[in-house]
């Protein structure tokens, strides 16, 4: 019999990097037991008419892990491979990261289980509009802000800020973050997620003593935040060796040239038989004898079967989840610095934060604002959780859990909770 192969569930690896820093908080279980599952759980059907006239079917899903600190904050995410699991492990991880950075938003998330690769923008804008209608009593600017994630964009959160503008009667723009400018979003929204991982980048280098400039870099998912961090990374004089998207994998030991990648990424959809670079296995990617690794695809990139592999000095996880609870333990013996998802992709939400306040105030900010802004949030949370990692000789991914856990866990107490 053929053995099949189980992935680690992204939840069951929240909840064990959740249990790992209370433990190192020393929490009480009374304190626990009150943040550490999601607070509500919404399963709808999506009914939507193809093109071809026919009715299909679709699982959704919207999570609020947590509303202690403010409303429930996170994307929505359009995968063939959206769980409930899925879905509320990235809620989980909303919350600690929104305390992390120190927004006054709680954790949520959602997903619908489809293919948009394989449907057409008439199609994703009727399940867009349909997914936002079944979650409509759960979202609002003071309850639940949606967000892009994979395979979202700033086009989908028009579509939703429009259906649940047209329920109310008059237009919502602080419903979602990472809407078009033209519709109350931010400047530096698109790229906050990229230059977030970058800021964290180079606070990393700072204190390994690690120069930038020449540092050899892979990046695994050529996305939003992959490919942004990728620009930056180039512009500030590293070399990016090797790129892949879920279509194929490239490399040039060279370097390849980052603004004409993404120029070619954005006419044909895949990085591919892009020039001067060979193509290469995936897997070789994550193995890569470089300095800087940049997993910014999926969960569970690095497992307990590859985590030994890996070479890169500084770990940099765009992605959410995309190192296992096990392979962490490989790659702390193997003295690799992994700054956490948590921290390292938290600029995107921070933005999110800022585009928010800016749509509640009706007075919108310059770039460099936003930028300075941001710069600021990144260094100083980079700083706070490297602090806890070196006061308290732990990981740097227990060191943002205990920090981002511990603020939502004095929230709780001082909120106290309804007789
Ligand atoms: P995206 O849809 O823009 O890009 C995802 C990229 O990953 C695509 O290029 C896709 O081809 C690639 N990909 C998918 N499967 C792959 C595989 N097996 N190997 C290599 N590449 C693969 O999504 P995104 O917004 O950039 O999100 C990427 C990650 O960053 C996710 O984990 C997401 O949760 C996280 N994240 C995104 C944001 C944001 O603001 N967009 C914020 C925080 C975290």
């Amino acid at each position: 019999m053929l053995a099949t192969k189980v992935l680690d569930n992204a939840y069951d690896v929240a909840l064990e990097n959740f249990d790992m820093a209370a433990d190192a908080l020393g929490l009480d279980n009374d304190t626990r037991e009150m943040i550490k599952y999601p607070e509500r759980v919404l399963t709808v059907t999506v009914p939507v008419r193809m093109d071809d006239g026919h009715i299909r079917r679709f699982e959704a899903y919207r999570v609020q892990h947590s509303t202690t600190r403010g409303p429930a904050k996170g994307g929505i995410r359009y995968h063939p491979q959206v769980t409930l699991d899925e879905v509320k492990a990235l809620a989980t991880w909303m919350t600690w990261k929104c305390a992390v950075v120190n927004i006054p938003f709680g954790g949520g998330k959602g997903g619908v289980t489809c293919d948009p690769k394989h449907m057409t923008q008439g199609e994703l804008e009727r399940m867009t509009r349909r997914y936002t209608s079944a979650i409509l009593p759960l979202i609002g600017p003071d309850q639940d802000i949606p967000a892009p994630d994979v395979y979202t964009n700033s086009q989908t959160m028009a579509w939703i800020m429009d259906t649940y503008s047209m329920t109310k009667g008059f237009t919502i723009p602080g419903v979602v973050t990472g809407k078009p400018i033209s519709l109350g979003g931010s400047l530096g929204r698109n790229e906050a997620t990229g230059r977030g991982v970058f800021y964290t980048i180079g606070s990393a280098c700072e204190y390994l003593g690690m120069a930038l400039k020449g540092a050899t870099v892979a990046v695994q998912g050529f996305g939003n935040a992959g490919s942004i961090a990728a620009q930056l990374l180039f512009e500030a004089g590293a070399k990016i060796i090797a790129v892949s998207d879920s279509a194929g994998c490239i490399y040039n030991k060279n370097g390849l040239d980052i603004p004409e990648l993404i120029h070619m990424k954005t006419l044909t959809g895949h990085v591919s038989g892009f020039p001067e670079s060979e193509a290469i296995d995936p897997a070789a990617l994550l193995a890569m004898n470089c300095d800087i690794l940049v997993p910014a695809a999926l969960e569970n990139a690095i497992t307990a079967e590859n985590a030994s592999t890996v070479r890169a000095r500084i770990i940099a996880e765009a992605a959410n989840g995309p190192i296992t609870p096990a392979a962490d333990r490989i790659l702390e013996s193997r003295d690799a610095f992994v700054i956490p998802d948590i921290l390292c992709n938290a600029g995107g939400v921070t933005v999110s934060y800022f585009e928010w306040v800016q749509d509640e105030q009706h007075l919108f900010w310059e770039a460099q604002d936003v930028y300075n802004r941001l710069e600021r949030v990144m260094k100083t949370s980079f700083r706070d959780v490297l602090k806890i990692h070196m006061d308290q000789k732990v990981p740097m991914r227990i060191a943002a859990n205990m920090l981002g856990i511990g603020r939502v866990a004095e929230a709780v107490h001082l909120r106290g909770i309804y007789p």
